[in-house]
């Protein structure tokens, strides 16, 4: 949790603003530029909040009656209010975390639901890095990558604190990125600003993506 500095306060002032209801504040389309090319991602959406980024890419991904696996001690699991569930009619699906707070390659195989009209269908798997304070070597991401990919699920990651993250690591934030489909960076965490978020994600997702964010009060 940090506070604005200086330096933020008057580029604050000083920013060059416009509706962005229309896509034309240029200094929030700088950002989502900026945020995109820098984590690999061909978009970026500017989000009020984390909560806000997590759950338009979670609408995204999933439809009604599908499952996001998601560990156990997660925010989109313990601190998002089953915003997925609530608004969605998406079911999360939350498992146990490794000691180093990642997902195991094991555990997320038997989360699966098979095909069977009985199960919600398993859709997405919803990663976060960092944790609690600690951050997931690249390579445990890059293996929960690989099996949500052998059972056809798409990935995101919750990276509130991606650059915290990408230091702790010393990996480009192309490298990290890397590991999920859609990325969500707060603004308002190890960054400083006061409010905020982006969601990086591929092209073909972003309208989609940016009709949530109207939806749930974000334009
Ligand atoms: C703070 C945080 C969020 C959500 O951010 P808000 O902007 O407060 O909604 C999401 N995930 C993690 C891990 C966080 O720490």
């Amino acid at each position: 949790v940090t506070k604005p500095s200086a330096g933020m306060r008057s580029a604050m002032a000083d920013a060059e603003v416009g509706d962005d209801v229309y896509g034309d504040d240029p200094s929030i389309n700088r950002l989502e530029k900026i945020v995109a090319e820098r984590l690999g991602k061909e978009s970026g959406i500017f989000m009020t909040s984390g909560t806000q980024s997590n759950l338009s890419a979670i609408l995204t991904h999933c439809a009604r009656g599908e499952e996001v696996i998601v560990g156990n001690q997660y925010h989109v699991f313990i601190d998002e209010a089953a915003g997925a569930s609530v608004l969605g009619g998406v079911a999360l699906a939350p498992i146990d975390i490794d000691t180093d707070k990642s997902l195991n390659s094991e555990k997320i195989s038997a989360a699966v639901k098979p095909d069977d009209p009985h199960c919600p269908i398993s859709k997405l798997l919803s990663m976060e890095n960092t944790v609690s304070g600690k951050a997931i070597p690249l390579k445990k991401m890059q293996q929960a990558k690989e099996t949500a990919r052998k059972f056809s699920l798409s990935t995101h990651l919750d990276g509130a604190r991606f650059f915290n993250a990408t230091t702790e690591l010393n990996c480009s934030a192309a490298d990290l990125s890397d590991c999920a489909d859609t990325v969500s960076v707060c603004l308002s965490k190890g960054l400083g600003s006061p409010a905020g978020s982006v969601l990086a994600l591929p092209k073909e997702l972003s309208n989609k993506a940016r009709r949530w964010r109207k939806m749930l009060g974000g334009a």
